[in-house]
């Protein structure tokens, strides 16, 4: 379709003028200069970005990369050191595949991170959307990139009505449509920006949009309404004790199992969370706990209410446990333990 170049044109030129510069992204004229991005810097910003704010991921992107300069030497880091690197992060699934996969591209890709969808495809934690972003950024390949940004605009550029997540996949086919061989790793992350930046969930400043002309939202006035979701359930809440066993400026810690919410991390004993309070099993020893607060945490898919109970210790006594540690260093914890265990100061 003719308009279909039109609107790339244009997508393109407004992205070369006022594309986002980031620390993982060649910009176009060091593209055309020769300079190539590094995969491994590529996946690890995709990776750390998802869920969460650019802002939020870039010192954790630039600390790995600093820690860990390879993929070999991620691979070859203990993971409980990644993980607590990972700490704040949220999403520790996501630590664990990023460890597993450094593992695979050394052992089975001789330490090369690729660059083709197909094989990307291929390494734990790596999904479409990823995959995608780093085969068309890293080797031009003509990819369909999806994320949520490019759900806004794609559904508003056509006023596409099925709600998500049904809708989905045809959202994505109306996105592949506008896929071309030129530059697709640019196009990819204009797009990307392009959501990111003017076309807002809530105020989109269609005014300065490079796709005004050809956006049926704009035109129709009711960009909002897009992407049309089906109506979330409420968050449900679960509840649960937790405990800060403390002697001096050092707290009990433990490692958590590896299955489950926060698998592998390090975390405070805790009860099972549920819906309604759980009884005190979990607690270290019997003390004379006290209760001293709560602390609230939104996960995915539930709210999480922990009542905070806290008992002086006289040693550090560690209850034959050998997954229990004693600290004072609460940057390893993730975001829910490390409220908790600020309560202790
Ligand atoms: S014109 Fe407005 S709604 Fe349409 S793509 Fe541009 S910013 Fe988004």
């Amino acid at each position: 379709m003719h308009h279909i170049s039109d609107m790339r044109t244009a997508l393109l030129r407004w992205y070369d003028e006022q594309g986002r510069t980031l620390p993982w992204r060649v910009r176009p004229e060091d593209r055309a200069r020769g300079v190539v991005p590094d995969p491994y810097a590529v996946w690890l910003s995709e990776v750390m970005s998802q869920q969460t704010t650019l802002a939020h991921a870039t010192p954790y992107w630039a600390a790995f990369l600093s820690a860990f300069p390879t993929v070999s030497d991620l691979a070859n880091a203990d993971r409980d050191l990644v993980l607590s690197m990972w700490a704040g992060l949220g999403y520790y699934a996501r630590a664990r595949n990023l460890h597993k996969c450094a593992g695979v591209v050394r052992d089975t890709h001789a330490g090369i991170f690729p660059t083709d969808e197909k094989t990307l495809l291929s390494l734990p934690g790596i999904g479409p959307y990823t995959a995608a972003t780093i085969a068309a950024i890293c080797a031009d390949e003509a990819t369909n990139i999806v994320d949520g940004n490019v759900e806004r605009v794609i559904s508003r550029m056509f006023a596409y009505k099925l709600a998500l997540p049904k809708g989905r996949k045809g959202l994505r086919d109306l996105a592949g449509t506008l896929v071309r061989a030129d530059r697709p790793g640019d196009y990819g992350q204009a797009l990307m920006d392009l959501g990111a930046s003017l076309c807002s969930p809530k105020n989109p400043s269609c005014d300065l949009c490079p796709w005004r002309k050809w956006c049926v939202a704009h035109e129709q006035g009711d960009q909002t309404t897009y992407p049309i979701k089906v109506k979330k359930k409420p968050t449900p809440i679960r509840r649960g004790y937790v405990y800060i066993l403390r002697c001096g400026d050092e707290i009990l810690m433990e490692q958590r199992p590896d299955k489950g919410l926060l698998g592998g991390m390090l975390g405070l004993p805790t009860s099972a969370w549920g819906e309604t309070p759980i009884d005190h099993a979990a607690a270290p020893e019997n003390r004379n706990w006290e209760l001293i607060g709560d602390v609230k945490h939104v996960f995915t898919h539930f709210e999480l209410r922990l009542d905070v109970f806290m008992a002086e210790a006289d040693v550090m006594q560690v209850d034959e446990k050998p997954h229990r540690v004693w600290g004072s260093d609460f940057s390893g914890l993730p975001t829910v333990f490390r409220k908790v265990a600020e309560l202790s100061r």
